[in-house]
């Protein structure tokens, strides 16, 4: 049996992962995948129940993956966890692959395909509402972008799930302040964020995204609340390559060989 792999371990094998990736299939959105890395990694070494072996066991908790673009961040973390191999994951992009480059229902863990920004968060209501209903103790959790909170869609799944007082719910809000075609503040504004998730009904925290013992300790403490709690997790795109961070070019750019090289170094080199 493979020994259980540390948080940090799991971002830094899929850090590396992404970049040679986004290189080798010419792939796009490595900045957003590297923004969300360590969220994925804390949640799936700490704090989900899930059999890799039975991806589809009615126990797990259920993990809805909106941000789906950024889609090599789950397939990497989901490699090192088990539920596929190396040899599939190469396959990303492929004719006939089911690792699309936006996360597929097809692939073992993935609950949702997505890309159409702002389904998943209302469709993990209704798994949760029914989960509540049907006395079940699994538990939903939904990773939003920042720049996905334009679709209106999601507010109505925030007003719906403080109605129906979904505390075996919880949102993280993957904030690394950059969208596809411009800053967050530049395209539409969401501050002030907290308040207005406060004012919807949720109680809400907002931690450091790359901070893996922060991450666990809320992600712990969530179970405890009687509301659906949402976690503002400030982040930085394109995290851990320093010459990709903050920047807008990498929401879409795949790197050049010498750029991957680089990236590589870099990640070692910050100990991601
Ligand atoms: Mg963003």
């Amino acid at each position: 049996m493979q020994a259980k792999l540390t948080s940090g371990q799991i971002a830094l094998a899929a850090a590396k992962r992404i970049v040679t990736l986004a290189y080798e299939k010419k792939a796009s959105h490595i900045g957003g995948a590297l923004s969300v890395k360590d969220i994925l990694a804390v949640l799936y070494a700490d704090i989900l129940r899930y059999d890799p072996a039975v991806p589809g066991s009615p126990g797990r908790d259920r993990l809805f993956y909106s941000k789906g673009h950024a889609c090599m961040a789950l397939y990497a973390v989901l490699c090192e966890t088990g539920f596929f191999n190396e040899d599939m994951l190469n396959t990303f992009t492929a004719d006939g692959s089911y690792f699309t480059s936006h996360v597929n229902h097809k692939v073992p863990g993935i609950e949702l395909s997505t890309g159409s920004l702002g389904h998943a968060f209302g469709v993990a209501c209704g798994v949760a509402l029914a989960a509540n209903r049907k006395h079940q103790s699994h538990r939903v959790y939904v990773i939003l972008s920042d720049g996905e909170l334009d679709e209106g869609s999601n507010w109505e799944a925030f007003l719906f799930a403080a109605h129906h007082r979904l505390s075996n719910m919880v949102v993280i809000i993957d904030y690394n302040k950059v969208q596809s075609f411009g800053t967050v503040n530049e395209v539409m504004g969401l501050e002030p964020l907290a308040d207005k998730l406060r004012s919807f009904g949720w109680d809400t925290t907002e931690i450091d995204g790359h901070d893996h013992e922060a991450l666990r300790k809320t992600f712990a403490s969530a179970a405890e609340s009687q509301k659906p709690v949402a976690v503002i997790a400030h982040t930085i795109k394109g995290k851990g390559v320093s010459f990709m961070e903050g920047k807008l070019e990498w929401h879409y750019k795949s790197p050049s060989s010498a750029q991957w090289q680089e990236a590589l170094a870099s990640l070692e080199q910050n100990n991601v």
